[in-house]
């Protein structure tokens, strides 16, 4: 081979694993040029907005929903997005198509876009928007059956009037840290098994009533009826979250209601499930408790899912694997 044609082929190995291909403010680049400058006050200050969306057969699910709560959110944050919803739906669509995704994971994020070193977002006049489509698999398949072991985070969700968390901001801390409260005991306890790492943390808010996970609505079953906490306990009003309680309770004939619930109400109940666009639906089967790190109690909630939880999940399945998958 003479130097040309090997750096040729090198050239074209690189390119087929340079990927993603990744919308970067109007242009389609791979993932090694996909790059925001530094000036972006959603890297300097986690200010904009963003979204996780699921692709499944191809189909963006519940596009349209997806894209109403990412205007919402920009409009709650006074950021102009300067491209129509139909307009950020056919980004999404083109990176779909651009990286052949038939059943994927979507993060679409507008950010405030280049400003000064100073907060005044009003001196960023161009809204970054980038979109990645790829794969994600947050849990492996056993993980839903067997369900999840969870910690009970001491540092509570920040309350509505500090920042509304239906705000779904480029700016997670208070999610990290309480997520980093489950990682620390899950080292200190030395879990080695993935199945069994403590990743996942249940938030209460300020008033001590459950509002939800680090990245997910949660959920609890009692006496037959699904129970979620409303909006007004400080939670995302999460997509997952409303296509059980409009779709698959209903489809399922299983009641479901809004109502605030407490930590012990969720230890004494039957069933105990997550929902997430990128987890979809998921039993938590122990859930820990701690103080500064180490465990004081351990509560079991079911041996793997529970049969409440395994008919949602089932009918979820069923949706999103026909041809059916809806994008409204
Ligand atoms: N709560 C939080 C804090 C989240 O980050 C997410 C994931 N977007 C959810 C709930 C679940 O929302 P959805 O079902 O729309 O993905």
């Amino acid at each position: 081979m003479t130097q040309t044609s090997a750096s040729t082929a090198a050239k074209a190995v690189h390119a087929a694993t340079d990927r993603p291909l990744i919308w970067v403010n109007g242009r389609i680049v791979p993932r090694s040029q996909a790059n925001v400058n530094v000036f972006d006050h959603g890297l300097l200050y986690g200010d904009g907005v963003f979204e996780g969306i699921r692709v499944y057969r191809g189909k963006i699910f519940k596009a349209q929903q997806h894209v109403d709560r990412l205007y919402e959110c920009a409009r709650q944050i006074f950021l102009d997005i300067p491209i129509s919803k139909k307009e950020m739906i056919e980004i999404q669509r083109q990176c779909i198509e651009a990286n052949n995704l038939v059943d994927g994971y979507i993060r679409l994020l507008v950010t405030r876009g280049e400003g000064t070193l100073g907060l005044n977002p009003y001196l960023c006049p161009t809204p970054g928007i980038i979109c990645i489509a790829d794969q994600i698999a947050l849990f492996k398949p056993e993980m839903y059956e067997k369900g999840m072991r969870v910690v009970v985070a001491n540092r509570p969700r920040i309350p509505i009037e500090c920042l509304d968390p239906r705000i779904k901001s480029l700016n997670y801390l208070n999610n990290i840290l309480a997520k980093c409260e489950a990682i620390h005991i899950g080292r200190d306890l030395g879990i080695t098994n993935p199945e069994d790492m403590l990743l996942e943390v249940i938030m209460l808010n300020i008033d001590g009533q459950v509002t939800e996970g680090s990245g997910d609505n949660i959920f609890i079953v009692k006496g037959g009826t699904v129970i979620t906490p409303p909006t007004t306990a400080g939670i995302l009003e999460g997509i997952t979250r409303q296509f059980v309680m409009t779709q698959l309770c209903p489809d399922c004939k299983i009641p479901v209601r809004e109502q605030n619930f407490t930590l012990k109400e969720l230890l004494d109940a039957d069933e105990v499930f997550l929902t997430g666009s990128a987890a979809e639906i998921i039993a938590v089967r122990e859930v820990l408790e701690h103080t500064d790190g180490k465990v004081t109690a351990a509560h079991t909630i079911s041996r793997g899912e529970g049969p409440i939880t395994a008919k949602l999940r089932s009918r979820f399945r069923q949706i999103v694997t026909s041809d059916h998958v809806p994008e409204d």
